[in-house]
């Protein structure tokens, strides 16, 4: 009879056997893929099913369960909108409506909720002026309403603003739900034939050169690709840096939000209330009601530093009690915390996407969203499937280049509204 001790040896000398023997696959039996897409977050997800719906025979790798929670793209809403204050991003949000579109049909799903949406921008604020706004929103097309506080108050009485406010309206503004999505996403991925395993940890990308694709080693076998996508977000560095393409200046935030139960919630309703921005520094966001009667509100880039594997989950109270503060100051009737829930940023300075080949291994294409890319997933998906696939794409990512340090620092975005 083999005693526990034993038992144990023989289980852990086992496992030891069957990863050198992993790592031992020469590139030849190795399974092939024409994609791997490495992280199923919102923007792998996305990937996986857009490379998949396209006819490539397409893999995707996630270190921990199909739907977990330690990453960025969990919870219930994100806010989806064109208001953006620059013209590429207002482009890449009205592909990004049709790429819902198209999901939602396929997906036989809802997903998204029109609500209108409101940025709320402080006169000699710190962030866009309206006018900014409302220039690439002209230069896009999209319609959009200016609109004095007093207006603002009377339309939406759930809002008490203050007069120096201006205010840009729009009415394709609305709300995605993120875990649905992410779902979505990934059924989509495995209807047109892709396969997605879960708990297989990347550890190493090794491109072969001259176009001669990438092998993978994971903590569960090695896989080759002609192209990877890398979909990391906070990891990514740990993947870029052997390769000397590590993102400089990349920082990993908790961020939190509060869902607070409002005195009125027929006040809050989506009929009633809409998304909304404040462009300020800081900036701070919230949402009618969604699926219950309570708001959620939350400030972007809370500078709560950490790295994303030792993730507390635990809520800053002095972060909600500034929150709160802010909230008193718009929403006063926004009513008692009724739980505060964490997410992650993996953020540069500078906010933009970065989207395209890694300059010196052009089989490997980043995807990476800077903390506010929920509402452009299918599209990013889609361009990095794209240019996966056909080497290239026809939405303009002119704005979105992957970091490169000899070409000097990127444009930053005024603000990421
Ligand atoms: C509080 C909060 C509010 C937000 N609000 C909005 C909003 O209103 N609108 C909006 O558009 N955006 C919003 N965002 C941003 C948006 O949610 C993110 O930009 C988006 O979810 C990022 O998706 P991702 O797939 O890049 O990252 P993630 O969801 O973090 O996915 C990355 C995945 O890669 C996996 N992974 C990493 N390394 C490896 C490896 N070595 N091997 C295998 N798998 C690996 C991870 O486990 C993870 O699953 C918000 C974010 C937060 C946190």
């Amino acid at each position: 009879m083999i005693s526990g001790i034993s038992a144990h040896y023989h289980q852990e000398s086992f496992l030891k056997f069957l990863s050198l023997l992993y790592l031992s696959t020469p590139v030849k039996q190795m399974e092939r893929f024409d994609v791997a897409v490495i992280g199923l977050g919102a923007l792998g997800s996305a990937a996986a099913y857009q490379a998949a719906a396209k006819g490539a025979k397409t893999l995707g790798l996630e270190q921990f369960e199909l739907g977990h929670v330690r990453g960025a793209s969990s919870d219930t809403s994100r806010i989806i909108r064109t208001s953006y204050g620059s013209p590429q991003y207002v482009a890449l949000a009205q592909a990004a409506y049709k790429d819902w579109d198209e999901l939602q049909k396929n997906a036989g799903v809802q997903l998204v909720q029109i609500t209108g949406g409101v940025v709320l921008l402080p006169r000699g604020g710190q962030a866009s002026s309206a006018s900014e706004f409302t220039a690439s929103l002209d230069a896009c097309g999209v319609k959009y309403e200016l609109l004095s506080s007093k207006e603002v108050n009377e339309r939406w009485p759930g809002f008490k603003i203050a007069d120096d406010i201006d205010t840009v309206y729009t009415a394709d503004t609305g709300i995605v739900h993120a875990s649905k999505a992410v779902t979505a996403m990934q059924y989509q991925a495995r209807a047109n034939g892709a396969i997605l395993k879960e708990n297989h940890r990347v550890d190493k990308i090794t491109p072969e050169g001259n176009g001669n694709g990438v092998v993978i080693e994971t903590s569960k076998g090695r896989f080759w690709a002609k192209k990877v996508i890398l979909s990391a977000d906070a990891w990514v560095n740990k993947l870029l840096r052997p390769l000397g393409a590590e993102i400089q200046g990349l920082t990993v935030m908790q961020e939190q939000v509060t869902y607070f139960k409002p005195l009125d919630p027929e006040r809050y309703d989506p009929k009633n209330f809409p998304v909304w921005i404040w462009g300020d520094d800081p900036v701070y966001y919230g949402f009618p009601a969604y699926g219950e009667p309570s708001i959620k509100a939350g400030q972007d880039r809370q500078r709560n530093v950490m790295h994303p594997d030792h993730r507390t989950f635990a809520p800053s109270p002095e972060l909600l009690n500034k929150l709160t503060k802010f909230m008193d100051t718009i929403i006063p009737e926004h009513g008692p915390e009724l739980r505060t829930v964490t997410c992650q940023y993996a953020v540069t300075p500078d906010r933009q996407f970065m989207i395209g080949p890694l300059k010196n291994h052009p089989d490997i294409i980043l995807a990476q969203g800077n903390g506010h890319a929920f509402k452009f997933s299918p599209a990013i998906g889609r361009v990095a499937a794209e240019l996966a696939i056909d080497g290239e794409t026809k939405e303009d990512i002119s704005l979105f280049p992957v970091p490169d340090p000899s070409n000097g620092p990127r444009r930053a975005m005024s603000s990421h509204l």
